[in-house]
């Protein structure tokens, strides 16, 4: 009855378990840097998994981390912010109470020592965490009401929980445990409305599944944000993701999420706006949950708005370097043509993509741009192509190589999509970890940021690659390390690299969110005022501070000094 990228985990992590990877082995790093790291075996194994199910090769594995530091709200002398150990007991056989089944499948609550490991610790990074007291798997907006009244009455940590995919510990468990609230079986598509392009459907829905849905209904419609595979709309939602489709779709942030219904932490239910295209009808709720990472209630229904379906191609162009790349993308996307993506990767990638060996071709090994173009037609397509090719040349481009047909296009795009295998293949040790991050500053600074960037992996003897959403001035790097002596030296480089993008004018993260991660550069990227006022906005939600404790709002300056 799990869903199938549960499924997928649970079998991913039973092929590590017999490989003899240590995930439930706590010597593995803990780090608070907002990196995430993946071996060579963990990638192999979770991308064939991935693959079978979303034919999209991925990213990484992780760690276990040591126990979480969390700090609480209330002062020194005032009552415990948590129940007991006793209480959480308690809660647990009242939730078992509530979500009692004659089924003969697993029920809806789960003590299983392996869902509790499963959903408290990440593949996907090197975070702190901790054991959950249990998972529960609601199937109702009623059911999530059901359990956050029970949450609150033992004052217990309530984590959300949707596709799992996110990387910066946003689902990690409390170090005083919690309930999981997993809504990977709340995955239903209630409505689809062609004509107006939206979609109705609960949060356990992933995007992928989703447009494969609309696809076998014949409906010339997607959902063009494109995050990890597995994430599900909650989860998007709640990150404010975005991916490759941004250049020409945007965000999260922008209105492809046009109302939520949440359950609050008081166990209200509200629906924060209607299906209607637009409104200027006071503050817009929906955005007050996008990015909220579950601190602020749990999403149970989301309208999605869609977007037509065109043909596209792929073409790849080289650069002398980052800088002249950068302004040519710029330059190209000023034209108005149909640009979809664009994707800057410099030349150790390219190196590594020849040395993978998984590329159709050798690559001339220079910075380079992967575009992907969108148009109605055949001849818009090669419209668009020629006007790019043009632009680019102006700024230095050269080798431009369009794909000739449909599966041209597939193999060029796959060795964009093949950058943590091909990053790999940089170091021939399967001990080898990598730990990926994303920083995203004003487009115009993106080539400053790369060059120091690099100069400082190279003089610190660190291998990585770089890929960006340059289009975005989203850039990520791709980081590998062997040794726990190499590692420290990848987190203080992790470090600088989110300080340099601070500085020009950037934040710390384009898509991936705060969790735990990135909470400690909130203050420096956004001003104490704005923290605070996030702060007393999450007070004033969640008095009782039980939604996600520990993630997304830096810890309190006091508690900083102490630390
Ligand atoms: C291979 C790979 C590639 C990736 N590429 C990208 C990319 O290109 N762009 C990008 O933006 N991200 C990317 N990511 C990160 C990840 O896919 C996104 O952060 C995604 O949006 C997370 O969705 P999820 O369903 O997995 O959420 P989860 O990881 O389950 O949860 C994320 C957060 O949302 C909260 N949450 C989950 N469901 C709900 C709910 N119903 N109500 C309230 N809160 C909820 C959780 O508490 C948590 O804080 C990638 C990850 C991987 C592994």
């Amino acid at each position: 009855m799990l869903k199938t990228n549960v499924f997928h985990h649970l079998q991913f992590f039973r092929r590590v378990r017999s490989q003899g990877i240590a995930l439930g082995n706590r010597r593995l790093y803990s780090n608070t840097s907002g990196t995430s790291p993946l071996t060579r075996s963990h990638v192999v194994a979770w991308v064939l998994t991935a693959s079978l199910t979303a034919g999209i090769t991925g990213y990484k594995l992780g760690h276990i981390g040591a126990s979480s530091t969390f700090t609480p709200y209330t002062a020194p002398g005032e009552k415990p912010r948590f129940g007991t150990p006793r209480d959480f007991q308690l809660a647990v056989v009242e939730l078992k109470r509530a979500f009692a089944s004659d089924s003969e499948d697993e029920g809806q609550v789960s003590t299983d020592p392996e869902e509790l490991e499963r959903h408290g610790f990440s593949m996907y990074d090197y975070h702190p965490s901790a054991f959950h007291n249990v998972v529960v798997y609601p199937r109702s907006t009623e059911d999530v009401v059901k359990i956050v009244n029970i949450a609150r009455k033992y004052l217990m940590p309530v984590i959300p929980y949707s596709g799992g995919t996110s990387v910066e510990g946003h689902t990690r468990g409390h170090s005083t445990g919690g309930i999981c609230v997993d809504m990977s079986q709340m995955d239903a598509i209630i409505e689809i409305h062609e004509q107006d392009s939206d979609l109705v459907c609960q949060p356990g829905c992933q995007w992928m599944a989703i447009n494969e849905a609309l696809q076998k209904k014949g409906i010339p419609l997607f959902f063009p944000l494109d995050p990890g595979p597995g994430a599900t709309i909650g989860g998007m939602l709640s990150t404010g993701c975005s991916g490759t489709n941004a250049v020409r779709y945007g965000t999260a942030r922008g209105e492809w999420f046009l109302n939520a219904t949440v359950v609050l932490p008081s166990g209200e239910v509200i629906k924060t706006r209607s299906r209607a295209r637009k409104s200027s009808a006071g503050f817009d709720l929906t955005k007050l949950f996008i990015g909220a990472e579950g601190t602020l209630g749990i999403v149970t229904e989301v309208t999605i708005r869609l977007a037509p379906v065109l043909p596209t191609t792929v073409a790849i162009v080289h650069f002398p370097d980052v800088k002249q790349a950068t302004e040519a993308v710029t330059d190209a996307l000023n034209q108005g043509v149909g640009i979809q993506c664009a994707e800057l990767v410099d030349d150790r990638f390219m190196h590594a993509t020849n040395l993978n060996g998984m590329s159709m071709r050798k690559w001339p090994e220079r910075d380079s741009v992967f575009f992907k173009f969108q148009g109605p037609s055949p001849t818009a397509l090669r419209d668009t192509a020629q006007v790019v090719k043009r632009v680019v040349e102006r700024h230095g481009g050269f080798g431009f190589t369009l794909a000739k047909d449909e599966k041209e296009a597939g193999n060029l795009w796959a060795d964009r999509k093949n950058a943590l295998f091909s990053t790999l293949a940089l170091v021939d040790d399967p001990n080898v970890r990598i730990l990926g991050t994303d920083v995203c500053v004003p487009v115009s600074n993106l080539p400053q940021l790369i060059l120091e960037t690099k100069e400082d992996l190279v003089r610190n003897n660190i291998l990585f690659t770089i890929v960006g959403h340059v289009g975005d001035g989203n850039f990520h790097a791709a980081i590998l390390f062997t040794t726990p002596t190499e590692r420290v030296a990848v987190v203080e480089a992790v470090h600088r690299l989110v300080e340099r993008a601070i500085a020009l004018d950037g934040t710390c993260t384009g898509e991936h969110g705060v969790g735990i991660g990135k909470k400690q550069y909130l203050r420096s990227e956004l001003g104490k005022g704005t923290v605070q006022l996030m702060k007393r906005i999450k007070e004033s939600v969640d008095p009782l501070g039980l939604f996600n404790p520990g993630k997304l709002y830096p810890d309190d300056e006091d508690d900083e000094h102490k630390a």
